[in-house]
């Protein structure tokens, strides 16, 4: 089989698209006014940012002036976490998550916990489901936000947003959600979900690294996050990211359009790769739940092996896969969420999660499963577990 490279790994990071990429290209050199200057080139680049801010609020139904941009994603997480602990710290001290939550959102309630709040993380079944009467009975009178990711990023499981809002709403308690995986996989449209407050990314809709959004219903008030100028209407300091925000708009422009056609591809190869992976593998199993659950998202636990051997081995092979999230891969603790789901442990271990996108191909499918076929056996030959095998 030819060399192909093949990159499976769309939940980690995406490639820029060639058009947002060239809609950032001029405001690198020749329209790189400060968007807070008073004349023309300033001006260029504020209608810009608007403009930016239309498209990304379109993508989620939301009002521009609602739209504020950040760093990244784990910054519209710190912003909203710190922000309604403090503005709110008079009427409570409590805040419900969950154990499947990013880490930009379980290191910073760690945090939290640390000055005094208290934090329920909700737990989830086997296949990575939240159950809702353990939610509705989390809520204290000290309950001052609840904060529940859309879609998981390592097993790719969509919560009910709206019900979990609305029964948020019910006890008087701010909503937030995690949507940074979320975002152009499955419809969001913050009024009829009705949440607070809503966290994006731009690189994993293909758009550049470095940029970020929340969107903060009209209305809400807490203390901003980064302190200094006036940019994003006085409620995040920093000169703005023009190209990087010119490309997050032309990328959420992008996943609006396309939803529908992304949407089908993604599950289409990523099915096609779930009955292949099923069918010539043997002792393999496909965590979570196959119904709600990211269109491009696989996770798989290959038996008697380790997940970081085949991610290594297929890294030979030009193909890019992960073990749990990229943020856990490098620390060798067993993934929380599929802990959370009961796996055990020695299963953790072997499993690797495959997430397709735009640019994937039905062939790229085919040159993973020949290859993992391969890898899988000589590791399982190695491996000194195994069926019929022991330790002594
Ligand atoms: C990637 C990711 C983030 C972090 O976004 P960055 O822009 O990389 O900081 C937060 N939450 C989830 C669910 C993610 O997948």
């Amino acid at each position: 089989m030819e060399l192909r490279e093949v990159y499976l790994d769309y939940s980690a990071t995406t490639p820029v698209k060639e058009e947002v990429f060239q809609e950032m290209v001029p405001f690198f050199m020749e329209r790189y006014g400060n968007a807070s200057s008073l004349y023309t080139p300033g001006l260029d680049a504020k209608r810009a940012l608007d403009h930016a801010r239309e498209q990304v609020a379109a993508l989620i139904n939301a009002k521009p002036q609602e739209v504020f941009f950040t760093g990244c994603g784990s910054e519209a997480d710190n912003w909203v976490l710190y922000g309604v602990a403090d503005a709110y710290k008079e009427k409570g001290n409590h805040i419900i998550t969950t154990i499947e939550e990013h880490h930009a959102m379980l290191h910073t309630c760690e945090y939290l916990e640390k000055h005094g709040f208290e934090i329920t993380y909700l737990n989830i079944d086997e296949k990575g489901r939240i159950d809702l009467e353990e939610y509705k009975n989390a809520f204290t009178d000290k309950t001052i936000l609840a904060s529940i990711m859309l879609v998981n990023n390592e097993v790719g499981t969509v919560h009910p947003i709206k019900e979990m809002a609305k029964i948020a709403k019910e006890h008087g308690v701010l909503f937030h959600t995690d949507a940074v995986q979320g975002l152009g996989n499955v419809p969001i449209d913050v009024v009829d979900m009705g949440v607070d407050f809503l966290s994006m990314s731009a690189h994993k809709i293909y758009g550049p690294k470095g940029v970020g959004a929340l969107f903060m219903r009209r209305g809400i008030r807490i203390p901003n996050f980064i302190h200094g100028g006036a940019q994003e209407m006085g409620r995040r300091a920093g000169t703005e990211n023009v190209p990087g925000i010119v490309g997050f708009g032309k990328a959420a422009e992008l996943a609006r359009v396309n939803f529908d056609k992304h949407v089908s591809h993604c599950k289409e190869l990523r099915d096609y790769l779930a009955e292949k992976i099923t069918k010539e593998i043997p002792d393999t199993y496909i965590n979570g739940d196959m119904e709600n659950r990211h269109p491009g998202n696989l996770n798989v636990t290959f038996e008697y092996i380790e997940g970081e051997s085949i991610l290594l081995m297929m890294d030979a092979r030009h193909v890019c896969v992960s073990t749990g999230s990229a943020c856990s891969s490098k620390s060798l603790k067993p993934s929380h969420v599929l802990a959370a789901m009961g796996v055990p442990d020695e299963l953790i271990h072997g499993t690797v999660r495959f997430t397709v996108g735009d640019f994937t191909t039905k062939e790229d499918i085919d040159y993973v499963v020949e290859n993992l076929k391969e890898v899988v056996a000589w590791l399982r030959e190695v491996s000194p577990l195994g069926p019929g095998k022991s330790w002594n």
